[in-house]
């Protein structure tokens, strides 16, 4: 074979594809629940767009994008999430001037040039949520609440929901030294990614997944023991309002987040049957953000879900493809005409109908209306042209009834056997 995908890429084919459109629908009709809209942005953003906000040293600016220069020498990226795009939509198009909270989701291609593996894949989709505006941990609850609606509702269960606080630029500073102390000494144990992290951004050395690393700086001291007065009230009443809501959760004071715009609030949604790559969604507060692309200082909140990582878990559950309404079998070139014409008829009613195109044996096309899992099948043969009678065949319960041949007769009853 001489052409493929790219490495890290992959082509999603019927059926899993029906899946996928499940998922969406379900998401969709939960967004509505909640108020969100749906907002869609492009893939090429401004390299800078993702630099500035996702941070210089994080795993994805240093190694995981995709840049190029264009044809009129502008460094674009190929955006590798959603939240800094959006947030950019947000700025240029002043949103903030709508009732707060505005709330929006996505759902699309992401792009990280990372090391293809199961469920980590360089193209890779989001469905992602955010809401902007409000500060009170009341939005914070109930966004977690919607994520976990979503996750039940395409039919998740046995999911790990966490839940942390990694404070504000006000306690930041504090935790940065407690860590930095803890990791002083261990420093040249650390890779030498980590070892430059240390002067720069050492928070994002929890973030390394080097596991030499990761044994390394176990017990460092946790952010949620640093917070300032008000984080930690913040994260109190969260805490009160998940409980309020009953979500199922557990809070883990060790959880950190890949991307340096993240505060306060932090979660993360894992499931034990993925292995390694255990995280399916994942998302938190970024009350600079807005600030930082030039808008007017706005809190705000999001998530995104990884769909390659979700599919698996209920990949059994629904993997169909869907057969037509009705298969036509013909007998001879004038009664494919006539059905040529019947299946445009019912097609424009909302029927999804097959026939065969060719002259074919009776015989393989009922094999054919078969297969491709036909609900009804009728055959027109010059007879039944002239006696305006059909006779319709349930591929269910195998039932036959002769009517009339017109597209409405057949419309009754291809409803009423469904
Ligand atoms: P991980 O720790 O697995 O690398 P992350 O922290 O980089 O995840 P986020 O940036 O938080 O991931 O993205 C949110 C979700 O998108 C993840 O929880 C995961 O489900 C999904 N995701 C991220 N990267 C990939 C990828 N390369 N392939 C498939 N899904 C991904
Ligand atoms: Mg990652």
């Amino acid at each position: 074979m001489k052409y493929k995908t790219l490495k890290g890429l992959q082509d999603i084919l019927p059926p899993e594809v029906s899946i996928w459109q499940h998922i969406e629908a379900t998401a969709r009709d939960i967004f509505r629940a909640y108020g969100y809209q749906e907002i869609r942005l492009p893939i090429l953003e401004s390299t800078d767009i993702f630099v500035r906000s996702i941070g210089e040293t994080s795993d994805i600016v240093e190694k995981e994008m995709y840049t190029f220069q264009d044809k009129g020498g502008r460094s674009v990226t190929l955006r590798p999430e959603g939240t800094a795009s959006f947030v950019r939509a947000y700025v240029e198009h002043h949103l903030y001037n709508n009732p707060a909270p505005q709330k929006y989701y996505y759902m699309g291609p992401m792009f990280r040039y990372e090391r293809p593996q199961a469920y980590r894949y360089r193209q890779f989709y989001q469905i992602g949520a955010e809401a902007m505006g409000v500060e009170d941990p009341k939005l914070d609850a109930e966004i977690i609440s919607m994520l976990t609606k979503i996750l039940s509702g395409i039919g998740l269960a046995g999911l790990n929901f966490e839940i942390t606080s990694i404070g504000c630029k006000k306690c930041r500073p504090a935790y940065r030294d407690a860590l930095k102390n803890f990791l002083r000494e261990k420093l040249n144990s650390f890779c030498s990614d980590c070892q430059r992290r240390f002067d720069v951004n050492p928070l994002r050395i929890l973030d390394c997944k080097v596991p030499d690393c990761v044994s390394i700086r176990q017990g460092s001291p946790p952010v949620i023991d640093y917070l300032c007065a008000e984080c930690k009230e913040h994260f109190e009443s969260l805490k009160h309002h998940v409980i309020l809501l009953k979500v199922p959760h557990t809070i883990n004071p060790n959880l950190v987040r890949g991307l340096d715009y993240y505060n306060k609030t932090a979660f993360e949604v894992t499931s034990e049957s993925l292995g390694a790559q255990k995280a399916v969604a994942a998302g938190g507060r970024y009350d600079g953000l807005v600030d930082e692309f030039g808008g007017p200082p706005t809190p705000g909140i999001g998530f995104a879900i990884g769909m390659e990582r979700i599919i698996p878990l209920i990949k059994d559950s629904v993997n169909k493809t869907e057969g037509p309404d009705l298969f036509i079998c013909t007998l001879g070139e004038k009664t494919t005409e006539e059905a040529f014409l019947l299946a445009e008829q019912l097609r424009s009613q909302g029927i999804m109908v097959e026939m065969n195109y060719e002259l074919h044996s009776l015989k393989s096309q009922m094999r054919k209306a078969d297969r491709i899992g036909a609900r009804n099948v009728i055959s027109i043969g010059e007879d039944e042209i002239k006696k305006g009678l059909i006779v319709i065949k349930d591929m269910g319960s195998k039932k036959e009834t002769e009517i009339g041949f017109y597209a409405a007769e057949l419309i009754k009853i291809i409803r009423e056997n469904k």
